[in-house]
């Protein structure tokens, strides 16, 4: 069997740096070029909290990859504000057009122009705004859409098990996660019998500059060890991977 693999970027600031807005991260991407085979949708931040990513990219960035918007819809001090004033002057503040978008707290996109929005995360409830429970793996029209739903959630039993609760921090299964977490994920992955695998991470993942326990938990070195393990587990199969941005899945699955 045939299976679409596509991956993508959050680019925003580090966490570890707020509220100061640092993109050492942003500024680590090339490592993602010394991965093969893979095209890398990049969600570029737009929010008034963030101002600057979208002024950068202006230039020609990196080949085989698909720039999409990363919405946050947030007032200039970082909190959230999901009033339609604030969605509607949020994207308008766009300076680049995209096909895609990934929606921060995974909010949906129907107000911007994007054609695939890649935000739902099937059965988690990040939020009342962002409530993915009754949402299944498949992809479907909503919002006038084309909605891809990402593989991801959050390690929910070892974070209220051996952690504790940590002031309402919350840690994900992104492929940049430890492969001792993420290894079970991936062999979940292959059990569900999913034509494609769409996931994400955040930029500061890629140099672990993030704040508490987790800075233990991400790295580059685990994106391309899980990787490695995702192309084995493939072969182990017998599927062969198709890489595509989220755009050419978005064409592949409603062709
Ligand atoms: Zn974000």
């Amino acid at each position: 069997m045939k299976i679409y693999v596509a991956l993508g970027v959050d680019c925003d600031p580090d966490r570890d740096r707020l509220p100061s807005l640092c993109f050492k991260g942003v500024e680590s991407l090339h490592k993602l070029f010394s991965i093969e085979n893979v095209r890398w949708t990049l969600n570029y931040r737009l929010d008034k909290e963030v101002n600057v990513c979208s002024t950068e990219i202006k230039t020609p960035f990196y080949p085989k990859t698909e720039i999409a918007c990363h919405i946050h819809y947030c007032k200039p001090d970082g909190s959230q504000d999901f009033s339609d004033k604030n969605i509607d002057e949020t994207i308008k503040m766009g300076v680049f057009s995209y096909d895609t978008v990934h929606v921060g707290w995974c909010y949906n996109s129907q107000h911007s122009e994007a054609l695939n929005d890649y935000s739902p995360l099937p059965g988690c409830r990040i939020s009342q705004n962002c409530d993915w429970i009754g949402w299944g793996l498949r992809h479907q029209n909503r919002y006038g859409k084309r909605m891809i739903p990402t593989y991801t959630a959050p390690f929910t039993w070892f974070y209220r098990r051996i952690l504790g609760k940590q002031s309402g921090n919350r840690f994900m299964l992104h492929p940049t996660v430890s492969p001792l977490l993420y290894r079970p994920f991936i062999r979940s992955w292959f059990k569900s019998g999913l034509d494609y695998f769409v996931t994400y991470f955040h930029a500061d993942e890629l140099i672990s500059a993030l704040p508490d326990y987790r800075k233990h938990l991400y790295s580059f070195k685990n994106l391309k060890s899980n990787i490695k393990y995702f192309k084995s587990m493939a072969k182990k199969y017998g599927h062969d991977i198709e890489w595509v941005t989220i755009r050419e899945l978005g064409e592949v699955l409603w062709k």
